[in-house]
């Protein structure tokens, strides 16, 4: 499987980290071992001093598919969970500057936690319209809404799949709202889709 993050989705965190709206959907991918499942602890890695977190809806794919058309995207993706894509944003400040690629700021192990429970697609009444946030130690920085995504669950799959594959059990993460920061060892990041508890992890 593989992890693929869509970045600058929303405008108000674009806007936070000064970059420009995107035209087209920006993207990268976290390798395999990214992945930090069951609400495992997130260990702090000794390389970065600058670790920030950003909470995502993410999309679990249920089919293969090349080159997906924007109207039929949607049945590509059967569930819907929530993750953090944690940040080296040092390491990505310094990536940027030198025109680099950002895998050593984001696809470092244990970078994508993800919720032990994605939910039924079918379960939202609106993919349109689903609220998530995230609590740092129980005060609340993120809050976003699938609504204000730049781009859309569909046309984020059409474009990934013009380039890459899809294959069942990939995981799309969608963007992150405003209000991304850092993390320290021994805070607890809790976050949730409409009010459901979604996923836990303490920094360690
Ligand atoms: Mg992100």
């Amino acid at each position: 499987m593989k992890i693929i993050c869509i970045g600058r989705n929303y405008v108000e965190h674009a806007k936070e980290l000064k970059n420009p709206l995107p035209k087209n959907p920006v993207f990268f991918l976290k390798p395999e071992t990214a992945l930090l499942t069951d609400n495992q602890p997130f260990p702090y890695p000794s390389f970065s001093r600058d670790v920030h977190y950003e909470t995502e809806l993410v999309l679990k794919i249920s089919q293969t598919g090349k080159s997906i058309p924007e109207s039929v995207a949607c049945d590509y993706f059967d569930r819907i969970g929530l993750g953090i894509d944690f940040t080296a944003r040092d390491l990505q400040q310094k990536c940027k500057e030198k025109g680099l690629p950002w895998e050593i700021a984001k696809g470092f192990d244990h970078s994508a936690p993800v919720s032990k429970v994605f939910l039924a697609k079918s379960s939202f009444p609106d993919l349109n319209n689903i609220r998530f946030h995230l609590l740092l130690n129980g005060k609340k920085v993120q809050e976003g809404n699938a609504r204000d995504m730049i781009f859309s669950f569909e046309t984020i799959i059409a474009y990934i799949s013009k380039f890459i594959t899809l294959t069942p059990g990939d995981l799309i993460f969608t963007g992150t709202p405003a209000g991304v920061g850092p993390v320290k060892a021994g805070d607890r990041l809790e976050g949730y889709i409409e009010d459901k508890p979604m996923i836990s992890c303490q920094v360690t």
